[in-house]
């Protein structure tokens, strides 16, 4: 069956009528990609300043994945996790490498991994359940990590959810001290808070999260599923702080494009979690962890840190310039290949109309653009994406109704 055949209208009205309905979809069929590049199924490019949610960092049809995916289709696709099989390990002791923590457990997603730290701070803290979040954070869509999420719309038809979680405001270092507590079992936060927005934390409100942990015993949880492996022109996004959290939650561009996530922890925990604490079928898939040891191959190899770190200047410089000249624009904030650009105006029809003319970009919260390209993408994509923003804003300035352009 050659589904890269199937019409878009096919595709739609299928799943109409058989996909449940949690996403509000965008009508964009990507079928194919090169570098940083997108094409539907009409063969129309499109530059991609979103990268499947920050999934894919090397973009598409990169030679280091596609070479693990041709050896690896002559392996064992899943290894059980009652056996051994060697990619795990080998992953973990990477991932190890980049930090100063002391073992890994694998999982499939951001949720899971944040999941999982919840019960691993339970096992640390054995009699401690409260919990420190903060607003506006977002921490995945299971029960254990929707609790920690700091967004009403999200939590409000699931409530109750896991008790004992207090809220604070980013940033706030003042809420900070008045939350934390010897009742609180970990701290959780993203240190460059995506779906809020892009919202980085401060160096002093991660350093007062990590003093306050030591303090109280609390663990200091790293939700670095978004904004880490790279995207913040670092490995990890609290490094620039100098903190050195307890457990890190990663995710996304782990596995190259599939489901592979990981909770990184020291050696406190190491001697309270035994066999039968926790557990998946899948995570550690031995097709998933070898994409990940190219993952984190290619970002060595090819420089990636260092172009994430001085592109990502570069357009912070060019988005503030845009700002100065459109004051729709409200805010420009992130780092690294991590923007959002808060308008005075709803995000998703600039969205659109930067989708008719050859942009993927994201949306965060109502009137947030969020940018997340892949790390290889060229300076020349992002010139002229800037380019086209300006020009939208422009002509909506000028009383222009969205979209303005015609899908070619
Ligand atoms: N944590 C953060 C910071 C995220 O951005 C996300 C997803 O966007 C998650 C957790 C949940 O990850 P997943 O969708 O893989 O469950």
């Amino acid at each position: 069956m050659l589904l890269h055949d199937e019409s878009p209208g096919a595709v739609e009205s299928r799943e109409h009528s058989s996909i449940l309905g949690t996403y509000g979809r965008t009508a964009f069929h990507p079928r194919s990609g090169s570098g940083a590049r997108l094409f539907d199924a009409a063969g129309k490019a499109y530059w991609d300043l979103l990268a499947g949610i920050a999934v894919n960092a090397l973009g598409y049809g990169h030679p280091s994945l596609e070479a693990v995916l041709d050896e690896a289709s002559k392996g064992l696709l899943h290894v059980s996790n009652l056996f051994y099989h060697p990619a795990q390990g080998l992953l973990a002791e990477r991932l190890l490498a980049l930090t100063h923590l002391s073992s890994v457990f694998f999982c499939n997603s951001g949720t899971e991994a944040n999941e999982a730290a919840l019960k691993f701070a339970r096992l640390r803290n054995p009699g401690r359940s409260g919990v420190v979040a903060l607003e506006e954070s977002f921490h995945g869509r299971t029960m254990g990590s929707l609790s920690l999420t700091g967004h009403d719309a999200y939590r409000a038809p699931f409530l109750p959810l896991v008790e004992g979680v207090r809220f604070i405001e980013p940033n706030s270092v003042a809420e900070l001290e008045a939350a934390v507590s010897e009742e609180t079992s970990a701290i959780f936060l993203e240190p460059i808070m995506g779906e809020a927005g892009v919202i980085p934390l401060s160096v002093e409100f991660l350093q007062a999260a990590s003093r306050l942990a030591a303090q109280t015993g609390a663990l200091l949880v790293c939700d670095e599923v978004q904004c880490g492996l790279g995207r913040s022109g670092a490995w990890f996004g609290y490094q620039e702080s100098g903190i050195e959290p307890d457990i890190i939650t990663l995710a996304k561009p782990l596995g190259g494009g599939l489901p592979l996530g990981a909770v990184i922890v020291g050696r406190e925990l190491q001697s309270v979690v035994r066999p039968g604490h926790h557990g998946t079928t899948f995570g550690g898939n031995p097709l998933a962890c070898r994409l990940g040891l190219a993952v984190l191959d290619t970002i060595e190899q090819e420089g990636l840190l260092d172009k994430v770190n001085s592109l990502g200047a570069w357009l912070g410089q060019e988005l503030e310039n845009l700002a100065a000249h459109h004051s729709s624009i409200v805010a420009v904030r992130g780092r690294g290949l991590m923007w959002g650009i808060e308008l005075d105006v709803e995000a998703k029809p600039i969205a659109t109309e930067l989708l008719h003319r050859g942009f993927v970009v994201g949306t965060a919260r109502e009137r947030v653009l969020r940018l997340l390209p892949p790390y290889v993408i060229t300076r020349g994509a992002l010139e002229a994406f800037v380019w086209e923003l300006g020009d939208i804003l422009s002509t909506a300035a000028n009383g222009q109704a969205l979209p303005m352009k015609a899908t070619a």
